[in-house]
């Protein structure tokens, strides 16, 4: 089910949307690889890894590489076939995906290493904090600890029914939602405890938003995937 998003509450924050610039001034933004790969070398836990290099039976559904998202817009270059998160995130998703198998189940990722830049263009389209991460704060995609991410069946890729969809802000997609059919919290379950016995955060407002501790150790990035994707660290 599509989310609505009210195009009168996006009216109403235009007025609020000339203070980004302001507000993003205080925030440290690493824009360079040459910058990053000076951090990697002081602290290699701080490297982006490209998640099939470590996990190749991932599925890929690149929704912002698409339209195929909530603001029907693609948000990423249409090429954008990889993606990243830190190392010991990736490291983590790695284990988690392989004590999954042994089920017959994998994860599907919808997003997970986020430019800066595109928090700031979803914060121009939407302008709310319920719906987007705001531009003054970054968010753990930004950070390249965070993660969007279903669980399929690997036989044929079918994903297990999480009561909603992707991005589906409505009070259905909480983890305290309890009105819901048991196979679908069962599944919810599945997917919060083997993320959280491998070290990730839930996020209770959104089931497939899981993220990696002490956020504040790793620096708001806003590198292309392009320009990742030529990189060898
Ligand atoms: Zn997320």
């Amino acid at each position: 089910m599509p989310p609505r998003l009210p195009f009168l509450v996006f009216c109403l924050l235009q007025p609020c949307l000339s203070r980004i610039s302001i507000l993003q001034a205080q925030l440290t933004v690493c824009r360079s690889i040459q910058d990053l790969q000076k951090t990697v070398q002081k602290d290699e836990d701080q490297q982006l890894v490209e998640l099939k290099s470590v996990c190749p039976n991932l599925i890929y559904d690149l929704r912002y590489a698409s339209k195929n998202n909530f603001v029907r817009q693609n948000m990423y270059p249409a090429r954008t076939r990889t993606t990243y998160l830190r190392k010991q995130p990736a490291l983590a998703l790695k284990r988690v995906q392989e004590e999954l198998q042994s089920s017959g189940l994998g994860i599907k990722i919808w997003d997970a290493y986020r430019p800066y830049g595109v928090t700031v263009a979803f914060w121009e389209l939407i302008g709310d904090e319920r719906y987007v991460a705001n531009p003054a704060k970054g968010s753990g995609h930004n950070r390249g600890i965070a993660v969007d991410l279903t669980l399929i069946q690997t036989n044929d890729g079918t994903e297990l029914d999480m009561g909603t969809g992707f991005d589906h802000f409505s009070d259905t997609a909480h983890h305290q939602f309890r009105a819901l059919p048991v196979h679908i919290l069962n599944n919810r379950a599945l997917l919060r405890t083997i993320m959280e016995k491998h070290g990730f955060k839930a996020y209770e407002e959104e089931w497939w938003h899981y993220s990696w501790p002490d956020s504040i150790r790793y620096e708001i990035l806003d590198i292309p995937f392009a320009k990742l994707k030529k990189q060898r660290s």
